[in-house]
């Protein structure tokens, strides 16, 4: 997994135009890509078409071309002969040797197949896709038994470690105590006051975005009562689960969960997407409007039809990037064409802290607004 701040030095990092930056975003998700020679087939027809394209529209030298080279020989060198797929589902490899740069991550998140070539990392698909995450703590609980795991981008991990700790901690009081108890009621929300408080252990410890529990619905109204506020603010939603379920059913009906509130954002955003863009304030629709919002920085959200793709034009003196624009408007220099503007568009945006949402094609509102839309930020 990449840290914020390993994500944040690649924003951070540029060639200044010397030696090329490869980034390889490549899915090896093994229901896609049952075998090894699926996924090395398309990375080297990635390959292969970077080789081809990349000296254009760089306008590279013979120099740089040969360190380019030598860095998707090491990529694919890499992939066919190191790399262990071990169920991740993405390899993210950003590349520049000669300037120190080789950063091998493999993911248990969804990508698509690109590789670009440019003069810095482009790191918007990464952070587009883990946007998509938040950090989740699962609290499994039965009437005597309790379970917490962690959930991050894909992955599940069980911390028995925070249940241990505050089992210690109250072993003097209650515990021993209420083992003794005939009543059994009082047992059982003993017993969920310490799960409880063992998950308010792990929040004030780690943080997390989001609770989820995994609690039968008649023992769900009792766990609720004694919930903190604060993890309550953050309960994603519960599932009846069995106490001894294996960690990747538990990941499974998280990612359901966290599916469905993805689905229900969505919808709301673009329910008030329609009569916002309408107003004309808020936001800002189509690509002439949206580049120009982009390159003042003022994007906070940048909506994109999935598969939306023109080409443009980038300002080789300034950056800014045009659509319809002859001229650079910022400049007057002339404009330099790239293949793909919405690709670029969605770098910058990312560049300036907002977040990249993409939306399924076919949505009225977002059709409308031209396939692309930026909500502002002042
Ligand atoms: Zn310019």
């Amino acid at each position: 997994m990449l840290s914020a701040s390993e994500i944040s030095s690649l924003r951070g990092f540029t060639s200044n135009d010397q030696v090329p930056v490869v980034s390889l975003y490549l899915n090896v998700d093994g229901s896609r890509y049952p075998t090894r020679a699926d996924y090395e087939t398309e990375l080297s027809y990635l390959i292969s078409q970077a080789r081809k394209s990349a000296a254009t529209k760089l306008g590279l030298s013979r120099d740089q071309q040969t360190r380019l080279d030598s860095d998707l020989s090491s990529i694919g060198e890499y992939v066919n002969l190191e790399f262990q797929r071990n169920g991740t589902r993405a390899l993210v490899i950003f590349a520049c040797r000669a300037e120190g740069l080789w950063q091998v991550s493999p993911l248990k998140i969804q990508v698509e197949n690109s590789l670009y070539v440019d003069w810095k990392p482009q790191v918007a698909p990464l952070v587009e896709n883990l946007s998509a995450y938040s950090h989740i703590c699962v609290m499994l609980t039965n009437k005597e038994t309790a379970r917490i795991f962690s959930v991050y981008a894909g992955e599940i991990t069980e911390r028995t470690e925070i249940l241990d700790q505050v089992l210690k901690h109250h072993e003097q009081g209650g515990w021993e105590q209420s083992k003794l108890q005939r009543r059994h009621g009082l047992q059982v929300r003993n017993h969920l006051k310490k799960a409880c408080d063992a998950t308010m252990e792990y929040f004030k410890k780690e943080g997390f975005e989001r609770l989820v529990a995994g609690v039968s619905d008649e023992l769900w109204p009792e766990l609720e009562r004694v919930l903190h506020p604060y993890l309550n603010q953050r309960l994603l939603g519960r599932f009846p689960v069995d106490i001894n379920a294996p960690a990747d059913e538990v990941l499974a009906k998280v990612a359901e969960l966290e599916e469905q509130k993805r689905q229900r954002e969505e919808s709301s955003l673009l329910e008030s997407l329609g009569p916002e863009l309408n107003s004309g304030r808020i936001y800002a629709g189509g690509l002439d409007d949206v580049l120009a919002v982009l390159n003042q920085r003022r994007v906070d959200l940048l909506l994109v039809e999935n598969g939306y793709a023109e080409p443009g034009k980038r300002c080789p003196a300034c950056n800014t990037l045009e659509f319809g624009e002859e001229v650079c408007p910022v400049c007057g220099g002339a404009a330099e064409h790239i293949g793909d503007v919405v690709e670029e568009a969605k770098e910058l945006a990312v560049r300036q802290d907002a977040t990249v949402m993409t939306v399924p094609p076919g949505h009225p509102a977002i059709t409308r607004a031209g396939h692309i839309a930026a909500r502002l930020r002042y």
